[in-house]
């Protein structure tokens, strides 16, 4: 952030907590700049860094003379600090490790905050919200990934329902990020072999409370125009710009730590995207003396990697040829071992043999895990063949299932509620499946008028995105429609969101137009269906399938129960997994690896539907919302659709509407309610990344840890 506001002297510290993401999570935080202008608040897409050039020197003024706004924002700088110092966490009493020694965490994408657009789905939000709960847990911890000065794309898409991919440049006056320093103060910029030249990379820092990331960029004067475009985007280029990413991401993120005077005791790689790694830890322990052999040891004993895809062509695998072109630069002390190290790589996973990211990464980790229980099974009979050369252990695949941040993901107006029910400290324990009993104590109409709320607050959202559009663009109405000017404020509302790419068949639900169509138009019981999701821009399958979707929601025989919310993103995600009454999850099994957006969606209360793949084989305990289950499983995927479709509208016709709209005198849903409070209840302490993240520590992190602070075998 250059040119910082002039801020009253008494509320200096607002830069500062402005400019830390930690006030993302964190409620009195963001009351404090709610409250400093709810205007610019909404205006700006809830971006305190804006926020704080836009608003009047007299607000700014007035603020400062407030006393109920200063108490708030002592309370929220107070906490900021105790956060910072990572005191009092689970992790200083459950740990004699310390903090000198971190985890350092690698991923491609990060979901932090919509402000910062360098996450493309889930493995993104699953990156951030692991972080965020490092903080909370007070875990020594650093992440490492991209800064992609255009981000992810902003979806707009035609009347005629095609995707448009606008990239941005972020402005970077308006980002929570600043420069990295080097240990005397100037700007960190770190070097990177690429093929028969030398990147640059450039750094940036994002605070996070307790944590910090590092982000590369390439955009700087002194690389060559196409280097400086290297990190311009995620997943934008073909498979040489990806190979590359991957270097500088594996050796540049190995570099930037030394540089900055790190010494991690566990390596975690969040997807094989991170693997090179592998090779610069490898060469480093190589000029310090060590044989190949042990150098690979010692790097396994370190190494952690979570695997996320159960499809074998969705591992990042690249011919020979292409990887020693780009490596060409990087071997150094490792030169005489090159075969040895591209052997570590080496796999035939159907389509040729060629250097796998996944192979090389599950090779060099001596803890490997999948997202879910039934991810965990996919995997070890996937990679079966690979897993038998490994060194023999009892897990050679462990499954940790991931979870989502709650505090991030619950809505204001529900946490409001659980606080008046739940024991005071709920928050503090809340992966203690006990202290969600006290939702069965909440009384029926109180939770029922919470969900309400929280259903026409999704409600206006959808509303009002539709209102900018037409006002900015005066777009044809075709769009308008699309857009959900039909909807209503008490119908039952599915909600489908997330990644428009065939294997989640975002269209099942129109297998049998007429039956959709009588389910939507009963007039005493209306349905209606919110869509929204990106399609990645190489997908032409995805973009097809939006496209149809779209055409659909101006068919009017859906009789404009149909929306579709452009540009999906985290500040989208928040009002949908909140708002809606219902979650739609129908991929194609065994393809969904986890899933994360039904657990934001069911500790809101809002009921999944979903076919029996991912988490929801685990979280669906009868009564928490239901399972779509066809009986059969086929080997012919258009078979297999009809059996899951017939499965899903004898679902909504037989059970979701009827228990919805059984209302007692005052329109009360008990039944309805009664199924909140167990999706509630079962699912919110067992799905958070508080659960997930102390099962890293304990199953995964800590054999790494013992070995790398020389207190085990
Ligand atoms: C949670 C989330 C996802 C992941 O959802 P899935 O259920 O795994 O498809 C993707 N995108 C955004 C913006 C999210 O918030």
């Amino acid at each position: 952030m250059s040119d910082s506001p002039v801020l009253p002297e008494r509320i200096a510290g607002l830069h500062d907590l402005a400019t830390d993401l930690w006030w993302v999570w964190h409620r009195d935080a963001r009351e404090v700049f709610r409250r400093l202008d709810y205007k610019v608040w909404r205006l700006t897409a809830h971006n305190p860094v804006r926020m704080l050039r836009l608003v009047a020197p007299e607000r700014l003024a007035a603020a400062a003379a407030d006393p109920a706004f200063l108490a708030l924002y002592d309370e929220a700088m107070r906490q900021l600090q105790s956060a910072r110092a990572g005191e009092q966490t689970w992790w200083a009493e459950r740990s004699d490790m310390g903090r000198s020694r971190p985890i350092a965490y690698f991923s491609a994408e990060f979901a932090l905050h919509q402000s910062l657009p360098i996450y493309a789905g889930g493995l993104g939000v699953l990156a951030g919200d692991h972080c965020k709960e490092a903080s909370d847990l007070g875990l020594p911890f650093v992440g490492v990934g991209f800064m992609y000065p255009q981000g992810y794309f902003h979806q707009s898409v035609t009347a005629d329902g095609w995707q448009e991919e606008i990239y941005e440049q972020i402005n970077w006056e308006n980002a929570a990020t600043q420069p990295a320093r080097a240990a005397d103060g100037s700007e960190l910029v770190i070097a990177v072999p690429l093929g028969n030249r030398t990147v640059l990379v450039s750094v940036w820092q994002v605070k996070l409370g307790g944590i910090s990331l590092y982000l590369m960029d390439t955009n700087l004067p002194e690389n060559a125009p196409w280097d400086r475009e290297l990190s311009a985007r995620l997943y934008g280029g073909d498979r040489e710009t990806r190979v590359q990413q991957e270097i500088i991401l594996g050796i540049g993120g190995v570099r930037i730590l030394r540089a900055l005077g790190y010494e991690p005791a566990v390596w975690h790689l969040n997807e094989g995207h991170a693997g090179f790694v592998v090779l610069e830890r490898i060469r480093e322990l190589l000029e310090q003396g060590r044989s190949f052999e042990e150098a690979h040891e010692e790097v396994r004993r370190t190494t952690v990697f979570t695997t996320h895809t159960p499809v074998p062509a969705g591992h990042d695998a690249f011919p020979f040829h292409m990887v020693e072109t780009h490596l060409a630069g990087c071997w150094g002390g490792l030169g005489a071992h090159r075969e040895d190290f591209l052997a570590l790589g080496r796999y035939d996973n159907g389509s040729g043999t060629l250097f796998n990211m996944t192979a090389l990464a599950m090779r060099s980790a001596a803890g490997v895990n999948a997202v879910s229980q039934l991810h965990g099974e996919v995997t070890r009979e996937m990679w079966a063949p690979l897993i038998e050369e490994l060194p023999r252990q009892d897990e050679p695949v462990k499954a940790v299932t991931n979870g989502v941040h709650l505090t991030n993901w619950l809505s204001l107006e529900l946490t409001r509620t659980l606080d008046k029910y739940l024991p005071a400290d709920w928050r503090a324990h809340h992966d203690d499946p006990a202290i969600w009993e006290a939702v069965r104590s909440i009384p029926d109409e109180v939770l029922w008028e919470t969900r309400e709320k929280m259903r026409s607050y999704m409600y206006n959202f959808v509303r009002e995105r539709i209102r900018e559009r037409w006002v900015r663009e005066n777009i044809a109405p075709p769009r308008v429609l699309a857009g959900g000017t039909f909807l209503g404020q008490h119908a039952l509302t599915i909600g489908f969101a997330r990644r428009m790419t065939m294997y989640k068949r975002p269209d099942l639900i129109f297998h049998d137009p007429d039956r959709l169509a009588r389910l939507l138009n009963d007039p005493k019981r209306p349905v209606q269906i919110v869509f929204a999701g990106k399609a990645h821009p190489a997908d032409e399958g995805g973009k097809h399938a939006l496209q149809g979707i779209y055409r659909r929601a101006l068919d009017p025989r859906f009789g404009g129960r149909i929306a579709f919310v452009e540009d999906y993103d985290l500040h989208v995600a928040h009002y949908l997994v909140q708002g809606c009454d219902v979650w739609l999850n129908n991929p194609r099994k065994p393809l969904e690896a986890s899933g994360t957006s039904g657990m934001k969606a069911a500790a809101n209360g809002v009921l999944n539907v979903s076919i029996g793949d991912g988490w929801w084989p685990e979280g669906f305990a009868g009564g928490n919302g239901w399972l779509i289950d066809p009986g059969v499983e086929h080997g012919d995927p258009s078979a297999q659709d009809a059996a899951d479709a017939d499965a899903l509208y004898r679902l909504l016709e037989n059970e979701v509407v009827p228990a919805f709209y059984d209302r007692d005198d005052h329109d009360v849903p008990h039944r309805w309610v009664g199924m909140v409070k167990e999706s509630i209840r079962t699912v919110a302490p067992q799905f958070c990344t508080r659960r997930m993240l102390k099962e890293y520590v304990e199953r995964m992190y800590m054999p790494a840890f013992e070995h790398s602070m020389g207190k085990g075998k």
